[in-house]
């Protein structure tokens, strides 16, 4: 029988410069767009075979969204281009010298090289916390979080054990940015509409979330009343927010804390940071901090003419505005995105390359229906104005058309029923999956 894995990415030669994007995230995606109609061949390569939009991750973990309605296959988003070419694979090694990547599916050769592989979470060392904790990364991460929280309330009504049945029911967010604030709102409303009515024989006033957070405040990225706001509207909600507070250890059950305290949760989510997740090739010199790749003013890798990178990965110093690099979110990947795009296309013809100029239009965060927080360039506003923002400004983003439908529906019917109808446990542990 022939074997299945092949070591040729077989990608024919157009005779046009071949640029290789690694990573089809908002970052990648956003060159691929933008080469569409140049004369070029554009290759993507990603580990999986679409695109996935982060940012609602947290509600398909919370049952409020079909995972299939936050990502996208690159296949079908580009299948009417004859010069883009998809490869299902992860990217191992860059070779420079010979212009030359090496994939899990075989080696092939670039003329320009675009770096969009993002981040990973960073745990800083917590060995046992990177062991024992969940993280949101990916659709299978929210997908296996949305299982086990389900799963957590299927065991606990089988128990009479009040710590056991704690350790089942009680969640702990650790990282108070966007993310964690997010996600522990949307498990406080999964206890207060949804979770009474599915388990009338569990009590559950026993449910407790915990948000912790080591800095002195939620939010830290954006305004003082942003902050305020968040924590106000979560402790309303009865999430129990800890400031100045970090996570020291976690063996699966126990957490021990920094101010000496304990927790006793099965399912803590680690939303506290990402890094670098760099590629073995490029010289040592090129990461920077927090294992970003060091970019100059254009996103060209330092040392490299035909390397770029974008998004996450990168990290440019000298904005004055932004000392310690650009935000790892969405919109500095997508300019980035399409700055390295358009300086491809003019270094191919001849032309002067442009520096990037990050154009920061401001950040928001939800923490529940009628609940979100807006920091725009020209205005900050909180409450159901800056909820009805949220959503717009997440919707006109999300990828197709029947997404679009799909999530706008979802939340429709979310708010008038106050139910959340994925509670879906999708597999078993004994099928492989958690
Ligand atoms: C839970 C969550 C919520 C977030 N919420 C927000 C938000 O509300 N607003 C906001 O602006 N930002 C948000 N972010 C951050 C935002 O998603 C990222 O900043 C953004 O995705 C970065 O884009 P990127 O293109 O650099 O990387 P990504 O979008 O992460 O894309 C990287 C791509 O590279 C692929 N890849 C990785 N390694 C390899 C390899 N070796 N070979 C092949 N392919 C590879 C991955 O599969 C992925 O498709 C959130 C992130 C998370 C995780």
């Amino acid at each position: 029988m022939p074997k299945l894995i092949s070591t040729r990415t077989r990608i024919a030669d157009l005779g046009k410069p071949r640029i290789i994007i690694i990573g089809g995230g908002f970052g990648g995606l956003e060159v691929a767009k933008r080469l569409r109609n140049a004369k070029v061949q554009t290759v993507l390569f990603d580990k999986y075979n679409h695109h996935c939009f982060q940012p609602l991750l947290y509600q398909v973990a919370t049952s409020g969204l079909e995972s299939g309605s936050i990502v996208f296959p690159f296949r079908k988003r580009f299948n009417d281009n004859d010069n883009f070419f998809f490869r299902l694979g992860e990217v191992t090694k860059i070779n420079p010298s010979e212009n030359y990547i090496e994939t899990s599916i075989g080696g092939v050769r670039y003329d320009y090289l675009v770096v969009a592989n993002g981040a990973t979470t960073n745990f800083y060392g917590l060995q046992d916390v990177e062991a024992n904790a969940l993280q949101m990364k990916s659709i299978i991460d929210s997908i296996k979080l949305r299982n086990i929280i389900i799963r957590n309330f299927e065991t606990a009504l089988l128990s009479d054990d009040y710590e056991l049945v704690n350790s089942l029911m009680d969640f702990v967010v650790v990282g108070g940015g966007p993310t964690g604030v997010e996600l522990a709102g949307a498990l406080a409303e999964l206890k207060l509409n949804v979770f009474p009515k599915d388990y009338k024989e569990l009590e559950l006033d026993q449910m407790d979330i915990h948000l912790i957070e080591a800095g002195p405040r939620l939010l830290n990225g954006m305004s003082e009343k942003a902050s305020s706001k968040a924590l106000e509207y979560l402790e309303k909600m009865s999430v129990k927010v800890h400031l100045n507070c970090a996570v020291k250890s976690y063996d699966g059950y126990t957490i021990a804390l920094s101010t000496g305290d304990t927790l006793i949760s099965r399912t803590v989510i680690w939303a506290a940071g990402v890094k670098g997740q760099p590629i073995a090739g490029l010289r040592t010199d090129s990461l920077g901090r927090g294992g970003r790749i060091k970019v100059d003013q254009s996103n060209r890798v330092k040392g490299y003419e035909n390397i770029f990178a974008i998004g996450d990965a990168a990290i440019m110093e000298g904005d004055t505005n932004f000392p310690g690099g650009h935000p790892q979110m969405a919109p500095p990947a997508m300019q980035q995105g399409r700055l390295v795009a358009d300086n491809i296309l003019r270094i191919i013809n001849k032309k002067q390359i442009k520096p990037f100029h990050y154009k920061h239009n401001g950040a928001m965060a939800t923490v529940g229906r009628n609940r979100a927080v807006v920091d725009m360039k020209s205005f900050k506003t909180q409450g159901f104005f800056a909820w009805f923002i949220w959503m717009f400004v997440h919707l006109i983003s999300i990828i197709g058309f029947k997404n679009k439908f799909f999530v706008l529906f979802s939340w429709l019917w979310s708010y008038f029923s106050y139910d959340k109808s994925n509670r879906l446990i999708i597999a078993r542990p004994k099928d492989g999956v958690q």
